[in-house]
């Protein structure tokens, strides 16, 4: 078994495997946009092999994690995980 690259859901921390069917999406500048409104925005793609090591790419695992991310994005603007960890 060869898996040498692991990618990890950046919302739920899950890891992928072989059968999963993984989005991805990245956060791009506004060309113009409304004094006080985000300057960013929230792209979603669909998994590319090539494009899942672009650093600047954040990985999800699924429909959950993508509603999941979007939403911080959209509340807080950032998509970065909370400092406290939920304990299961
Ligand atoms: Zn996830």
């Amino acid at each position: 078994m060869v898996w040498d690259v692991s990618f990890t859901c950046d919302i739920c921390g899950k890891k992928k495997g072989e059968s999963n069917h993984w989005w991805m999406f990245v956060l791009g500048d506004v060309p113009c946009f409304d004094e006080g409104q985000p300057n960013q925005r929230f792209t979603l793609l669909p998994w590319n092999f090539a494009e899942s090591r672009n650093p600047d790419m954040h990985h999800l695992c699924g429909q959950g994690c993508a509603m999941q991310a979007l939403e911080r994005f959209m509340t807080n603007r950032t998509i970065e995980r909370e400092d406290t960890r939920e304990v299961a």
